[in-house]
């Protein structure tokens, strides 16, 4: 999304929520104010697996009824082909999804791949249990470009707590030695995020979440520990207690967000873990096909109007009560 369209949204929000006699107009005003259209997607998802070797407490895994498995590469090569041809419109390629994607022995290979054909942004988000030394060289080797770390909880008791079946030692030294391989190689890939889920702005045990990791990232490369509050995957959890609430926001994905599972469906947003909603199948059909589909038309219309009554899964979604 643009800078430009970015402030008007902001903008928009602002006089939304001003209770004035401009509550219809500012609802005029909202409702006409789009993301621009753009007829690639400017941020693309690949799950290279939906395993995972973790039961995290946040996160719906237990509620998956679809099977699990890794993206072939036959597959995998198709699509980012697809994507180098408009690799000046896609920012970002995401390889993973609903899974844990060092798990996919194929994984420096995509990295490559894509590196190699011009991809500008490769990104994973990794629990870092299975960031060995060898890993670590492998995917810095890639030409990986930034890797978020979901860390959540601060001590050992939190985080074995909430990343169920990982240890808190083992990630830790993981995410030393990995940032120790990456200074000897004198690499400034991939920058590290840090993240910290927590719920209501709270953590429980420590005051300043990523103290752990103070000392140990390189802020300078672009390194850095983020919060982020808990969201209710759709309607996987319910963190965020919402049938009370009205909608009263535009969600943006369906303006930048292509998000594909590792079977070639292609869903609508990173929330569908379980793969209810099918936006089309890239065994059949290229991306841009699907983008620009009329299927695709449709839920952008019934966004702007924030309507979302066709959209079970959108009707539960906590992301659209805020502002
Ligand atoms: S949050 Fe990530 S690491 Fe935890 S179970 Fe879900 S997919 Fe696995
Ligand atoms: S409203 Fe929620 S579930 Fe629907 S596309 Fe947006 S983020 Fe996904």
């Amino acid at each position: 999304m643009s800078q430009q369209s970015e402030n008007l949204l902001r903008l928009s929000r602002r006089v939304r929520n001003r209770p004035c006699l401009f509550k219809n107009y500012a609802f005029y005003f909202y409702s006409k104010l789009l993301p621009p259209y753009i007829n690639f997607p400017l941020e693309i998802r690949i799950e290279n697996t939906n395993c995972c070797n973790a039961c995290c407490l946040i996160c719906p895994r237990e509620k998956l009824t679809r099977a699990l498995g890794y993206m072939e590469f036959g597959l995998y090569e198709k699509i980012i082909r697809e994507v180098s041809k408009f690799r000046y419109k896609t920012q970002s390629v995401h390889l993973h999804g609903f899974g844990e994607p060092l798990l996919d022995g194929m994984l420096p290979e995509r990295i490559k791949l894509a590196k190699s054909l011009g991809i500008k942004e490769t990104h994973i988000i990794t629990n870092a249990s299975l960031l060995t030394s060898e890993k670590s060289k492998q995917i810095i080797e890639a030409g990986l470009d930034s890797m978020r770390i979901s860390f959540y909880g601060t001590s050992e008791n939190e985080y074995n707590i909430i990343m169920k079946g990982l240890n808190f030692a083992t990630t830790f030294e993981n995410v030393k030695t990995f940032l120790k391989i990456r200074r000897d190689l004198k690499k400034n890939n991939p920058r590290i995020q840090i993240n910290h889920a927590v719920r209501g702005g709270k953590t429980s045990e420590l005051k300043k979440p990523g103290m752990i990791f103070d000392d140990l990232i390189d802020r300078k490369i672009g390194d850095t520990i983020v919060t982020t509050y808990l969201h209710n995957y759709g309607e996987g959890r319910d963190y965020n207690h919402i049938p009370s609430k009205k909608i009263i926001s535009l969600c943006r994905r369906p303006w930048y967000l292509f998000q594909i599972r590792y079977d070639g469906k292609v869903g609508l947003c990173c929330f569908d873990y379980d793969g209810n909603q099918v936006m089309g199948d890239l065994n059949r059909n290229s991306i841009e096909d699907i983008w620009n589909s009329q299927d695709f038309a449709r839920v952008r219309l019934d966004f702007k109007s924030l309507n979302y009554q066709h959209h079970a899964l959108c009707l539960r979604c906590d992301q659209l009560r805020r502002s």
